[in-house]
């Protein structure tokens, strides 16, 4: 303690009568916690007694006790303040001090208690100070309140410390730098951690939190702010562009398979940017990165929340109740996207993709009314239409040709579906309706239908392939190269991402993955089948790598189902005339 010399004069606790040291001796030894008599003589604070436990609660366990003394010569110091104000006021002043961080006696932490006393014989104001060693309370408080502010499994800051950083930088009045809120939801995780089990969901959290931690630049902080979600507080020297770097240098690290038992994971996020502009509170500014974050799992890239984003969470309901209105109402249409055979040039299937033209908005992507069907479950309704729309379509253009035409049509399944429709029973409502034999029909199915329920999945492919369907995975390489499913289940076809198609000619990565992948086909005894074909050079290039077939705006946009049959005819013409 600081405010504790031990240097002074021998003569003045001489000068005390012997009795009446005695008797404050006494009275110390006495009490059961530390204390000292401490006086005001002049200018000085003098220390006239102190017990046992006062000398090794100020000099430790076995130290020499402190010599009976002044305290610091000039009384300053908050300790000094505290005694000259209560033996100046003993009614009016505090009795009790907290003793802040530095003030304490090494690293212990002692509250101090002030009692009057009677007066020396010479008319020293006197008290009694007493030390409570605070040191396990304080300890506790502060271990509590760090276990609220951290994060356990990882170790960062959490939701709570990471909102009071922001708030700190909020509220600096003159911001030489100004800052960016990123949040980063690990997309899928709970699939991982449904068919891993939570302990390689854990293991992937914390190497997923050290690779953010590689990604970001000093001054910045790293949170882990929900389950499977991260905050990244950024320093902008350049304004929004230093942001979408820093998700950038994320995203790049994420492009590195995780490893986990065994398995190779391949784990993508979505990143979600807000802007401090100073007039947003912390918890309003996280909002708002994590509104950014939904926007930036539809559109697939960052996205910067711009102001006014709310009124889009309002479209998205309404999306809903429209799209169970035009459900009802049949007013979403099947396109037909043609499928080709990469060799021969001929049309090998037609993908049935969902349109949605709305009276007054127009046409809206099925990029943004699927997800809302999935949400809310609207998706097993829109599923069964167009399964049942796509036989039906089959049957019609078989009429208008007048023979049963030699290709297939592949019909999207959302794993919800999987997972909660009975989709054999579904497709084999379809197939009877419109007499369809199995083997005309495709179904294209994703991975995270499997990663949910590998169990169900099993039955309900296999359910499937009982009907003489074709099984496509489709946009492989982007959920998990899980060959383990792979091997198990009844899949015909890998239908290769288009991201790693549409990169191809100028990543060397992807050229990787894509010949990776048609080797991988090839060993399991499956086709493939490229999709995102926008360049002749593309589909020359997959060709000779031996992908089966391909599509993409090369060939054809998805057509409406007149202008399909239509690009099936030309298309023979064409490529009979070459033969
Ligand atoms: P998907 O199954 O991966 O479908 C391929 C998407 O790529 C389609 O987008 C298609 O129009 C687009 N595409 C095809 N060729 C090219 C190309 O060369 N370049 C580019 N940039 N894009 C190309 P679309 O029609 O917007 O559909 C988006 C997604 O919505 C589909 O992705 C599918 O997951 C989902 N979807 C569409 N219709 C249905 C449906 O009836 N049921 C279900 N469950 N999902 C559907
Ligand atoms: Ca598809
Ligand atoms: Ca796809």
């Amino acid at each position: 303690m600081q405010a504790v010399a031990h240097h002074v004069p021998e003569t003045n606790s001489r000068a005390l009568p012997a009795r009446e040291r005695q008797s404050d001796q006494a009275l110390l030894d006495a009490l059961p916690i530390a204390a000292t008599v401490v006086g005001l003589k002049g200018e000085k604070l003098w220390v006239y007694a102190f017990n046992s436990r006062f000398a090794e609660a100020i000099s430790g366990p076995g130290a020499a006790a402190p010599a009976k003394d002044a305290m610091d010569s000039h009384g300053e110091g908050p300790v000094g303040d505290f005694v000259r104000a209560f033996l100046a006021d003993p009614a009016g002043a505090k009795s009790e001090l907290a003793l802040q961080d530095g003030e304490g006696i090494g690293s212990r932490h002692f509250t101090l208690k002030l009692a009057p006393l009677h007066a020396q014989e010479d008319g020293t104001p006197c008290c009694l100070l007493s030390l409570v060693d605070k040191t396990v309370e304080v300890q506790a408080e502060r271990n509590l309140r760090a276990e609220m502010l951290r994060d356990s499994l990882t170790g960062l800051p959490n939701r709570l410390a990471f909102t009071e950083t922001i708030e700190k930088f909020g509220e600096m009045p003159t911001r030489s730098v100004d800052h960016a809120v990123l949040v980063i939801d690990v997309l899928r995780f709970s699939r991982i951690n449904e068919s891993m089990g939570s302990l390689a969901g854990d293991e992937l959290l914390i190497t997923f939190a050290r690779r953010l931690m590689s990604a970001l630049r000093a001054g910045d902080t790293l949170a882990r702010t929900g389950g499977n979600e991260f905050g990244i507080l950024v320093a902008l020297k350049r304004g929004v562009q230093d942001a979408l770097a820093a998700a950038a240098r994320i995203q790049e690290l994420l492009s590195t398979p995780f490893k986990l038992s065994e398995l190779e994971i391949k784990v993508d996020c979505a990143i979600g940017i807000a802007l401090m502009n100073g007039e947003q509170d912390a918890e309003e500014l996280f909002r708002n990165a994590q509104f950014a974050v939904k926007q930036a799992k539809q559109v697939g890239k960052p996205t910067v929340y711009e102001p006014g984003e709310a009124a889009d969470a309002r479209r998205r309901f309404s999306i809903e109740t429209e799209l169970r209105r035009a459900i009802d109402r049949d007013e979403l249409e099947l396109y037909y996207q043609p499928l080709i055979n990469l060799r021969s040039g001929t049309v090998a299937g037609y993908e049935a993709l969902a349109r949605w033209t709305h009276a007054e908005r127009g046409p809206i992507s099925p990029g943004e009314f699927i997800p809302v069907a999935e949400e809310s479950g609207l998706i097993l309704d829109l599923g069964r239409w167009a399964m049942d729309r796509a036989a039906a379509t089959m049957a019609e253009w078989d009429r208008a040709v007048g023979e049963k035409l030699p290709f297939y049509v592949a019909v999207n399944l959302s794993a919800i579906q999987i997972a909660r429709d009975d989709v054999a029973g579904c497709v084999e409502d379809a197939m009877r309706a419109h007499r369809i034999p199995g083997n005309r029909l495709r179904l294209e199915l994703t991975e995270s239908a499997i990663v949910q329920d590998p169990s169900r999945a099993t039955r309900v492919f296999e359910g499937l392939k009982a009907l003489d369907t074709t099984l496509a995975m489709d946009d492989f390489g982007t959920g998990y190269s899980s060959l383990a499913y792979l091997q198990k289940l009844p899949i015909d076809v890998l239908k290769i991402d288009q991201s790693f198609v549409r990169d191809m000619l100028s990543d060397q990565d992807s050229v990787a993955i894509v010949r990776a992948i048609l080797s991988l086909a090839e060993a399991l005894g499956m086709s493939t089948t490229a999709e995102g074909i926008e360049s002749v050079e593309l589909a020359t290039t997959l060709s000779a790598l031996g992908c089966g077939s391909g599509q993409g705006y090369h060939f054809a946009r998805p057509l409406p189902a007149e202008d399909a049959l239509r690009y099936y005819r030309e298309r023979s013409v064409a490529v009979d005339k070459r033969r």
